[in-house]
């Protein structure tokens, strides 16, 4: 398993603007690789004619009636293997194989260490293998603030304790904050740049991971049901606050951007506001960050398995549709300036994030990680199963069916564990919890003499055996199985 190790890096005044031009030449160089792939790419869909010539033997070809590269327009396009057979080269291995022409006609960039040249061409290469996969989008040129990183590969890069070599910049020390475990070996290194300075990120392989655990290992088991007043819900009613530390910052950010509005564009103290303002952003990442590190690990250290709803953020934050009214010639309201609260925060809480963290904590220590289909998982009645949108009222989940109420976030949960346990079919005893407060709604049910009818009808008796159970509820009786409660 692979794990990686943030520090802050101490470099001198000389090291840190001799990085600031790597990074520099490293994203022209990238954009500039980027535009050849992009000209090769459009090259293949939508041929154009022009003056070419034949890579190989470099004679004219005219007109041109089908591309000549798909990958890159410069370097060498042909390789010879082992066995002297000639072979097309990879997008990536054209690319690389033209760097030495590079250095020679720019030779400002032999100024720069040259494995953070090679990989920025491979980050590139990642970038369209992900687009051909369809996992990414068609890649973008990079703007400054959005290329802030360079990557040694494994073994370029020396250790002495707190102290580290970087090909091209010489030793600096660095805050090592956690020791590096005995005999590691670092694979990649990266060099990043942050708001408050620089940091590397060095990347272990840990040798000593357990065995993830079979199904049937599992002891304890728990559902987390994600949310917004509370981060999430656990299945046997514990609670995780949100703490919202983008909302805790909201008032700074907005004197700050109003300050730096007022300044003029492109002087330093607009510079300087704004820098401020990166450091406000910086916090508020630190502290999630460290906030769900420690949800992460008290979830991962106290259960075997931890089932999960597999929600679609990305769609729950799409935009709402517009709405066109054709007798007033206009567009209506349509919700959306009410919706980009609830996007901020969802983007605040940031569920994906902890998610990630707790399947990297589950595989270091041996936890099995499930995502179920949430599906009515808020609406669906965990005892007797029946799915109504009027069972949930806010906070409180009261089934229609079967009076069985409780806090619907924590009901969600349950709903979540019994879905994922019977998918990876365990049998587990899951603790049966009833809200301490009983509903308002309940209450004036029990008045009425009719009992509601049941929209399910799988079972005709179940409202009334519903009825008693909650009776002995409401007695401070609970019962372990409803058939006890029907004698
Ligand atoms: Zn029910």
């Amino acid at each position: 398993m692979l794990l990686a190790h943030q520090s802050k890096l101490q470099p001198n005044q000389t090291q840190i603007a001799a990085m600031e031009r790597c990074l520099h030449l490293l994203r022209l160089q990238y954009n500039f690789r980027l535009g050849e792939r992009i000209e090769a790419y459009e090259q293949v869909t939508q041929p154009k004619l022009g003056e070419y010539s034949d890579l190989e033997t470099k004679a004219v070809i005219y007109p041109l009636t089908c591309s000549i590269s798909k990958s890159a327009l410069y370097g060498e396009a042909y390789k010879t293997n082992k066995k002297g057979e000639v072979k097309r080269k990879s997008a990536y291995e054209m690319q690389s194989s033209d760097l030495p022409n590079l250095k020679s006609l720019r030779p400002w960039y032999k100024e720069i260490p040259s494995q953070p040249l090679q990989q920025t061409l491979m980050q590139l290469d990642d970038a369209f293998q992900r687009f051909f996969k369809g996992l990414g989008g068609y890649p973008k040129p990079k703007r400054r603030g959005k290329f802030r990183s360079f990557t040694y590969p494994a073994g370029a890069c020396e250790f002495q304790g707190n102290k580290v070599r970087l090909p091209g910049f010489g030793w600096m020390r660095f805050h090592q904050s956690r020791q590096f475990p005995d005999g590691f070996k670092p694979k990649k290194v990266t060099v990043r740049k942050k708001t408050n300075g620089w940091y590397i990120s060095v990347c272990l392989e840990d040798a000593t991971v357990p065995a993830t655990p079979q199904p049937n290992e599992v002891k304890t088991a728990v559902g987390i049901d994600l949310g917004i007043n509370k981060l999430a819900s656990l299945s046997d009613e514990q609670t995780i606050a949100n703490p919202k530390f983008y909302k805790q910052q909201e008032k700074k950010r907005k004197r700050l951007n109003r300050a730096a509005s007022r300044k003029q564009k492109g002087s330093n103290k607009r510079r300087k506001v704004y820098e401020r303002l990166a450091r406000v952003e910086q916090k508020v990442t630190n502290q999630r960050n460290d906030y769900q590190w420690k949800v992460a690990h008290r979830l991962t250290k106290k259960y075997d398995l931890i089932v999960f709803e597999d929600l679609n953020v990305q769609g729950m934050m799409k935009r709402c549709k517009p709405k066109w009214s054709e007798d007033e010639s206009r567009y209506l309201e349509n919700g959306q300036s009410r919706k980009v609260g609830l996007n901020k925060a969802i983007q605040d809480a940031s569920w994906y994030s902890l998610k990630q963290k707790i399947k990297v904590l589950a595989e270091r220590y041996g936890v099995l990680v499930h995502e179920v289909n949430p599906r009515h998982s808020s609406q669906e009645c965990s005892q007797c199963g029946f799915v109504s949108p009027t069972n949930r009222d806010k906070e409180k989940f009261l089934c229609e069916s079967c009076n069985y109420h409780a806090d619907a976030d924590i009901q969600a949960a349950i709903n979540i564990l019994n879905r994922g346990l019977e998918e990876l079919g365990i049998k587990l005893k899951i603790r049966r919890v009833t809200s301490k407060s009983t509903p308002k709604k309940l209450v004036e049910r029990q008045g009425k003499s009719t009992v509601k009818p049941v929209e399910s009808g799988n079972k005709s008796d179940k409202p009334v055996v519903a009825i008693q159970l909650s009776l002995f509820d409401l007695m401070g009786f609970c019962p372990e199985s409803p058939s006890k409660s029907v004698i």
